[in-house]
């Protein structure tokens, strides 16, 4: 698995896996295994490496819909990620935490706008599909395009659970439930923290 989480290829991501392997194996790999246990999941069930390109589609801060690009995945180690990441941001997207209800900036916010990955900048969510769940988390009844968004079974915490990542970065999102609203009858619900909104101008 390590293969398909580091680049880049070469010598030096050789030296890199074996220094990762090595500091896993003394630190009792908890932290690790937490950070790539939806890949150990897929590595199970026999569905092939990650991709290290993927498809996404490119909106602008006025969420008008540009392209479909295919571009390299994001991929960072978790120390590159801790440093860029405001507190608390790192755990909720890169070790799938999840924030308290009502504590997040954007379960209440009803402006227009663009919701983007706080790791990437990957377009998510567009407010004209952002509804009052009741839950204290921002929810949505669906992603900005289905591109955008990649949703993977999670067993955690003893449920079932379908979880949503940014498909550019794997930012963990939250998770979607299927019963939302018309016209899809899905909920999108959230971490505030994954998001960074971009109001209309
Ligand atoms: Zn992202």
């Amino acid at each position: 698995m390590f293969d398909s989480d580091l680049e880049p290829q070469g010598p030096v991501n050789t030296r890199r896996r074996a220094f990762l392997a090595s500091a896993a194996a003394a630190a009792g790999g908890l932290a690790l295994w937490q950070w790539w246990s939806p890949r150990v999941t897929d590595a199970a069930a026999g569905v092939p490496s990650q991709p290290k390109e993927v498809t996404v589609v490119v909106f602008s801060d006025s969420g008008q819909r540009l392209k479909s690009v295919r571009i390299p995945k994001v991929v960072k180690t978790a120390e590159e990620w801790r440093k860029q990441l405001p507190p608390g941001v790192f755990d909720i997207t890169r070790n799938a935490d999840t924030e308290i209800a009502y504590s997040g900036k954007y379960w209440n916010l009803h402006d227009k706008g663009l919701y983007r990955c706080i790791c990437c900048d990957n377009a998510l969510f567009d407010s004209a599909t952002k509804f009052d769940s009741g839950t204290g988390w921002p929810s949505f009844w669906q992603p900005i395009a289905p591109e955008n968004v990649t949703e993977t079974q999670d067993t955690s915490l003893g449920m079932v659970r379908t979880a949503v990542s940014c498909t550019e970065c794997d930012a963990h999102l939250g998770h979607v439930f299927d019963d939302g609203p018309e016209p899809t009858h899905l909920r999108y619900c959230m971490n505030s923290a994954s998001l960074r909104f971009v109001a209309h101008s």
